[in-house]
């Protein structure tokens, strides 16, 4: 997930360049609708307003594919490229790095900020659900991720300060180690207690060993 950087801090980039290539990626970016191709007719819209501000005409063209971290995509653009003096990539850091790396000539500039991994939680609320730990837990936490969601990223239980199910932290979060425990505890069946306790002693009678 990401958002967009300041407007100005991508204008700066710009310095004197005359054409912009603002390249929207329809992966993870679009979701958040913060790189997706509407945003980046947007941007090129607002480029274009901003040039004519400085009396300077700029050439601002959008335009889009699927993932800017596919090599074969990235090399569809190859012809836009090379026509462009700068190129503001709405990719998300991985994004932006292909382009940069496929066409070494090329000004690519990041047009935003990215943030996490997650997902829409209700309509224009997108959450944390993975932090990229490289070696994921989530077989033994019933699905939810305690780097991303705990608080204090506790790797083997909770901390002891929830209260009512809330993070100490702060009352907005749920508690994600509270969650993994009551989730596991729906998955896991009671356990048999019947051979445990029989009201006395218990006895073992082997009659093949009595002489
Ligand atoms: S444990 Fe969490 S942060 Fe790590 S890979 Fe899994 S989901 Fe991502
Ligand atoms: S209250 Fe829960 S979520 Fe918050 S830091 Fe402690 S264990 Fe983590």
């Amino acid at each position: 997930m990401a958002e967009a950087k300041p407007f100005a801090e991508v204008a700066a980039r710009l310095r004197d360049g005359r054409r912009i290539l603002v390249a929207g990626c329809g992966g993870c970016v679009a979701v958040c609708q913060a790189g997706g191709e509407h945003e980046a007719q947007t941007l090129a819209e607002g480029i274009r307003l901003w040039g004519g501000k400085q009396g300077r005409v700029l050439e601002a063209m959008a335009t889009a594919v699927p993932r800017q971290c596919e090599p074969e995509w990235v090399d569809s653009l190859r012809e836009a490229v090379a026509q462009a003096d700068a190129v503001v990539s709405l990719g998300c850091g991985v994004g932006v790095g292909f382009p940069a790396e496929a066409f070494p000539q090329a000004c690519v500039i990041p047009g935003l900020n990215t943030i996490f991994g997650g997902g829409t939680v209700s309509p224009g609320v997108f959450e944390e659900r993975c932090a990229f730990c490289g070696d994921c837990v989530l077989a033994d936490t019933a699905g939810i991720c305690p780097v991303s969601r705990c608080a204090k990223r506790l790797a083997n239980g909770l901390c002891g300060g929830s209260s009512d199910g809330r993070c100490e932290i702060s009352s907005d979060l749920p508690c994600a180690w509270q969650m993994i425990c009551e989730r596991l505890a729906a998955f896991t069946p009671p356990k048999d207690w019947s051979r445990a306790e029989n009201g006395g002693p218990r006895r073992i009678r082997r009659e093949d060993l009595f002489v």
